[in-house]
């Protein structure tokens, strides 16, 4: 049995993925002790982990919503300085065999490099770059601007990574590795069909599917309430984009005469009695629904492309109408375009007419739901957590030979 190290971001969309593959670790006999905030505890325990907390001077938490590139990076850096002695600590102590991080666990990194243990990295994103990042024309043109516009925070990162390099003899390559962390071994958890590109990059990211649909979660009491066989259209725009009132309405109008009922899942800012909410419709904050049980029922899903939303209804077989909030989930929504699993309206071009239409259209051409069952086979033949877990450990079998040998060398 070893013992891991896991370091995560606490948000949904990057914990869920990777609790399968906790969950497949503690399976395998490893001793998992996952870092996260209090309110994902019960998350992180449900895999059979040991749940600690990364302490109360870490202040980030689900709440924080940033479209400013500087900004995420510099909370990225000043978390790392926060809690690196505490992590240090804590190796130093519990003698971890080595480190799963998430790619935005920056400090995942950089206590693996100060304490030379292997790490391996994590992607709940899509790999659009060999270094591992989202390195699009709209991305540069971004981070930019950001940059131009935010000297305070280029000056604050630049200084936490020369003390970081100083104090623990850690190297950031770049400000973009702050944000995908590279290692030797980088699971993805998508397929190679759904990795745009897949070609360009190298034997170092193994795709093994996504593992968010693993999770073994305390399902929230909930009945979904169908009238007969009409179909249900599931809509969510997941757990941080989830409080724009004006698309809620538009959705209302949109689908309230139609024959079908209607779940909306809405943030908690949106309060709901004060919406006009049709018969057919039933709404709910999102962490009362359970999304995965949902998506079993559901015959469209409306998304904002979250790459875990995404890859959950497609898992399911269910045809996906994406409307992308930010960059990340635009790079989703052209895969599937791609894979013509779905379609992709702009945000600034929605109307209740061209929801309404949206809907009409995916009902009417079976394609979609085709394209959505082989992006499912696609990502069932990944592997998910078992192929992850089985990568994870042929890895650190090499480190391992690599370090013993690096040392008799002297
Ligand atoms: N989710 C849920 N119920 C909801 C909305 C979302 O259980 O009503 C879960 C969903 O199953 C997914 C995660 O929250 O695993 C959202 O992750 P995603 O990457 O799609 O989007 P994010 O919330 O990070 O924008």
């Amino acid at each position: 049995m070893s013992k891991v190290f896991f370091f995560n971001i606490p948000f949904h969309g990057h914990v869920n993925p990777s609790l399968g593959l906790a969950q497949e670790l503690v399976k395998k006999g490893e001793k998992v002790i996952y870092y996260g905030i209090d309110s994902f505890k019960e998350k992180i325990e449900s895999t059979g982990a040991e749940f600690r907390s990364y302490g109360d001077e870490f202040y980030l938490d689900d709440s924080f919503v940033t479209y400013n590139l500087t900004e995420l990076f510099k909370v990225h850096m000043e978390l790392t300085e926060l809690i690196m002695d505490k992590l240090l600590c804590d190796i130093e102590r519990d003698k971890p065999d080595y480190i799963v991080h998430d790619s935005l666990a920056t400090w995942g990194k950089c206590a693996a490099a100060a304490a030379g243990i292997p790490a391996i990295d994590t992607f709940t994103t899509l790999v659009l770059a060999p270094d591992g990042f989202l390195l699009t024309i709209g991305f540069i043109l971004s981070f930019a601007m950001a940059m131009i516009t935010n000297i305070p925070n280029v000056l604050k990162i630049q200084k936490i990574r020369k003390d970081l390099k100083n104090k623990y003899n850690v190297r950031i390559e770049s400000l973009v590795d702050i944000l995908c962390n590279k290692q030797g071994l980088n699971l993805v958890y998508t397929s190679d069909l759904f990795q745009p590109n897949r070609q360009a990059l190298g034997n170092e990211y193994k795709f093994i599917g996504p593992t968010s649909m693993f999770r073994k979660e305390a399902i929230p009491q909930f009945n979904i309430d169908k009238r007969g066989n009409r179909p249900l259209l599931f809509i969510s725009m997941g757990t941080i984009f989830n409080n724009n009132r004006e698309f809620f309405d538009k959705c209302t109008e949109a689908f309230g005469n139609m024959e079908m009922d209607v779940l909306m899942s809405v943030g908690k800012s949106i309060h709901i009695p004060s919406l006009s909410i049709p018969e057919n419709f039933k709404v709910k904050p999102y962490n009362e629904i359970p999304q995965l049980e949902v998506l079993k029922e559901c015959s469209i899903f409306m998304t904002h492309g979250g790459m875990n939303s995404t890859h959950e209804g497609l898992y399911n077989g269910v045809p996906l109408i994406i409307i992308p909030q930010q960059q990340e989930q635009a790079h989703v929504a052209m895969q599937v375009v791609r894979t013509k699993s779905g379609i992709c309206l702009k945000n600034s071009k929605i109307t209740p007419d061209l929801l309404k239409q949206s809907v009409e259209k995916i009902m009417s051409d079976h394609s979609y739901r085709e394209n959505a069952l082989k992006m499912r086979d696609s990502f069932i033949d990944a592997g998910g957590p078992e192929r992850g877990v089985k990568e994870i450990f042929t890895y650190v079998k090499q480190k391992k030979i690599h370090f013993s040998v690096s040392e008799i060398g002297g």
